[in-house]
């Protein structure tokens, strides 16, 4: 599928994807002009939840989903003195995000039942696994409930870049990141400022601001003051690098790749100016997994809040309240509330007996979700960094089927590692999820073996995850077309008579944890004001 076809190729199963090709393609400006006329990924706004005062007049709410969604909305109802039953199909909290560690265990739709077996200590966040500086919801709750966090490492000048479709001597090998950022700044800078001598920004600037704006491009580029030529940089690594004495002494230099050499492969679509809004450092994990965050939130929620097991079969409601027809262990029950607070992810809700109005089923039906896939291969040894001194970060490729090995941002010069061997979206992610989990991993190792030499030697087990076939999910993230946005996404913001929906879907940052954060904020904060009036 080619870019256009991908980001017109609606119900918009691939928005994500297609906003990382963009970014990967145009760079930020690009990208960032996408993210807007899609709708998506704009920022945290909201630093901290709502202010619920006063004593609502009904004060029972029923909140289906103890996803971080479920568990912001329980844990904020709780402290304004609400009396909350929370309703999760899981046997544990945090929905999408969960952390595979030994005993951990999933069973796809239609799939085996993948048992992890990773080494004590080791895991993989197969959801949710970063969290840029600027979600400040999503902090917020790290800060309060004391969860360590450490640094992800989302951008590494030494990691690997491996395109193999392009053409020339670049294609099919590692490059390092640094080296094609170095000579694709260098050669862009030189040939932009000899043109402006030569006189061909005469027209857009004075005399003045040329002299800085060649200062500029000297610096920028790393080109020689004589006569403005890039002839490489010491910051695009050494062949030698420089030591003690006089041998290695300066070391050797390394030396620019050359410009046709670089188009050709195709490389040039990594170097950004500046990192896509969502993928800036900082960027942080929570210490020992993603999981960490919804079990905090959970441990500060009453005991026996949260009624595990327990799946949601019918929802009713009247003008005087809602009823949840529930199966826990085969048992049937009806739960009653004042209120409900609905954030099973839309492609679920759609196949149960909801009630909702047509107004809603119509919105909800606007809504895709994606195909997802991620897998986590335990590595015998860290050959990334004891052979290749890559310290965390992300490999990019250009097989969609694959898109980026990630290497772990903890357990530095540890003897094991858990590496993500891929991170798939749309079509390539169903493709790939079609694979038993062995034949995933066997592709992933494959591949990886392609770029690192002691890959396949050094696998040991893997733990893979298609989300679109995860069964109360049924997807990665929620999309919306502009169409859609416009119309069916203000129609579910609105409560529909006593039941709010709430999570990421319903946020315009669709796929982070901080737009189920806040979206539960804002539809909390709804409910309290009405519930004050009576
Ligand atoms: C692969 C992947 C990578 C991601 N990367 C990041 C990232 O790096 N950083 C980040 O911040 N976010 C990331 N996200 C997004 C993040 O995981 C979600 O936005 C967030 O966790 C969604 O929370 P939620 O409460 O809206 O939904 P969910 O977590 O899905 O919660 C919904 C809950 O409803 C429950 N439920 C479903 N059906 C029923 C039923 N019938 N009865 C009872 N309960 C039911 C589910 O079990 C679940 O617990 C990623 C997501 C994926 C899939």
């Amino acid at each position: 599928m080619s870019d256009s076809e991908m980001g017109m190729a609606s119900g918009d199963l691939t928005r994500r994807f297609f906003l990382e090709r963009l970014g990967r393609m145009g760079g930020t400006a690009m990208l960032l002009a996408g993210m807007d006329a899609l709708g998506f990924g704009i920022g945290s706004a909201l630093a901290a939840p709502p202010k619920l005062s006063g004593k609502p007049k009904k004060n029972k709410v029923v909140i289906l989903g103890a996803g971080n969604a479920g568990l912001a909305s329980a844990y904020e109802l709780t402290q304004a003195g609400y009396a909350v039953t929370v309703i999760e199909a899981r046997s544990f909290p945090g929905g999408r995000a969960q952390t595979a560690r030994k005993g951990f265990s999933l069973t796809e739709l239609g799939g085996v039942t993948q048992n992890c077996d990773f080494d004590d200590g080791l895991y993989i966040n197969h959801g949710p696994w970063r969290i840029p500086y600027h979600h400040h919801s999503t902090l917020h709750y790290t800060r309060k409930f004391g969860v360590p966090l450490e640094l992800f490492n989302n951008d590494n000048d030494a990691s690997f870049l491996y395109f193999d479709k392009g053409k020339g001597p670049l294609a099919g090998k590692p490059i390092r990141k640094r080296e094609v950022v170095a000579d694709m700044l260098g050669y862009s800078s030189e040939i932009l400022a000899k043109l402006s001598q030569q006189g061909a920004l005469d027209s857009r600037m004075g005399a003045e601001d040329k002299e800085k704006f060649l200062e500029f491009l000297v610096e920028f580029g790393a080109l020689s003051k004589k006569d403005l030529s890039y002839t490489g940089t010491p910051g695009r690594g050494f062949v030698v690098d420089p030591g003690a004495g006089t041998d290695p002494g300066p070391g050797k230099p390394s030396t620019p790749y050359k410009l046709d050499e670089l188009l050709g492969s195709g490389l040039f679509h990594m170097v950004h100016g500046i990192s896509e809004w969502d993928q800036q450092r900082t960027m942080f994990q929570p210490v020992q997994g993603m999981e960490q965050i919804p079990k905090a939130i959970a441990r500060h929620l009453p005991e026996g809040m949260i009624r595990f097991n327990t799946e949601v079969q019918r929802m009713r409601q009247t003008p005087k309240g809602v009823t949840i027809d529930v199966l826990r262990d085969g048992q049937a029950e009806t739960i009653s509330a004042d209120w409900c607070i609905c954030t099973i992810p839309l492609s679920v809700l759609k196949g149960i007996d909801n009630g909702l109005s047509p107004a809603f089923q119509a919105a909800m039906a606007k809504c895709a979700y994606a195909p997802v896939g991620k897998i986590g291969l335990q590595m015998k040894r860290r050959f990334w960094e004891e052979d290749h001194s890559i310290y965390g970060g992300h490999v990019f490729c250009d097989n969609p089927d694959i898109n980026n090995i990630a290497l772990p941002s903890t357990g530095w010069q540890g003897q094991k590692g858990v590496l993500l061997g891929y991170y798939n979206f749309g079509p390539n992610a169903a493709k790939v999820s079609a694979k038993s989990p062995a034949d995933r991993a066997a592709m992933a190792v494959d591949y990886g073996q392609k770029i690192f030499p002691a890959y396949r030697e050094s696998y040991e087990t893997s733990f893979s995850v298609a989300w679109h076939r995860v069964k109360y999910n049924l997807g990665g993230w929620g999309m919306w077309s502009d169409e859609a946005r416009a119309t069916a996404y203000p129609v579910l913001t609105e409560p529909d008579g006593r039941i709010y929906l709430a999570g990421e879907h319903l946020s315009y940052i669709g796929g982070w944890q901080a737009g189920a954060f806040e979206s539960a904020w804002q539809q909390v904060e709804r409910l309290h004001a009405r519930a004050m009036k009576g």
